[in-house]
């Protein structure tokens, strides 16, 4: 079964109580690592198909390889950007460098401050140890930038060979966004502002339109319709990008910007609840 599949048995209120953040992570724990689907107090077994169960190497283990898979990209980003002209590199991707302190970059990272080093990484003043983050941050400064975001706004099918991202994109930020917003338009809005979200232009149909900057020229550019139940319609998240952002980041980045952006917005929600 994929985790698509198992999510339709869960209740969708990403209440926690398995101990995974969202109930889409939790049908990912449970196709792709063996978690015990019993975890969800809230699933009824009765109805779960047989083989629900990834029956895995168990998460332990796939987390475990999973690390190890990351720490090694991360080894080989630091190698790429050992002879990165830190000054020269500021101008191209949005990042401030000071004479004073030549050794770092300072950027912000959704609406977070970041200070990157050739070997250490440091978010808020705190040591960034996610490698996920690092991957995302030190591909960036790996990409060496372009032109920058000019305004033209693109979906994600209309960039290079990105059909099978589509649906990635879908499931692990717009339908998670959607789903946690449902009816809570105004909710969603406040906390844009708080990831260093702006008023996208005018003339969009949304009820929330924010360009939200994950990095500085990596800017989404989120836009939520909210649920009309006597209408029959759903809330829908639709996320959109720069058409230089390629230049920038690859697409396997450049989705997982995009699912970083929900788990940040998932998480400021949580706090405010
Ligand atoms: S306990 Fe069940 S309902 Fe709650 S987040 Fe986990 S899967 Fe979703």
């Amino acid at each position: 079964m994929n985790p698509l599949d198992f999510l339709k048995y869960t209740p969708k209120t990403n209440c926690g109580e398995c101990g995974q953040p969202t109930c889409l992570a939790f049908a990912v724990a449970v196709t792709k690592g063996g978690a015990d689907p019993a975890r969800c107090p809230h699933i009824d077994a009765a109805l779960l198909p047989e083989g629900a169960t990834g029956a895995g190497p168990g998460l332990e283990a796939v987390d475990r390889g999973q690390e190890e898979r990351d720490m090694a990209l991360v080894a080989h980003l630091k190698s790429r950007i050992a002879d990165v002209d830190f000054q020269a590199a500021a101008r191209a991707l949005g990042a401030q460098w000071s004479a004073a302190d030549p050794g770092v970059l300072r950027l912000r990272y959704l609406g977070r401050s970041v200070v990157l080093g050739k070997e250490d990484l440091r978010m808020d003043g705190e040591e960034l140890v996610d490698p996920r983050d690092q991957i995302l941050l030190y591909n960036y400064v790996a990409f060496g930038g372009g032109q920058v975001p000019d305004g033209t706004w693109v979906g994600m099918e209309s960039l290079p060979n990105s059909i099978s991202k589509v649906r990635t994109l879908a499931t692990y930020c717009e339908m998670r966004l959607a789903d946690r917003f449902s009816g809570r338009a105004g909710a969603l809005d406040e906390i844009c502002t708080r990831v260093d979200g702006t008023a996208g232009p005018s003339g969009q149909s949304a009820t929330v339109a924010s360009v939200i900057p994950v990095l500085p020229y990596v800017p989404l550019y989120l836009l939520f319709w909210d649920e009309e139940p006597d209408d029959g319609f759903d809330a829908r998240v639709k996320v959109l990008f720069d058409h230089h952002v390629m230049d920038f980041l690859d697409l396997e980045s450049l989705v997982f910007a995009a699912e970083r952006m929900a788990d940040r917005l998932l998480e400021l929600d949580r706090g405010a609840a």
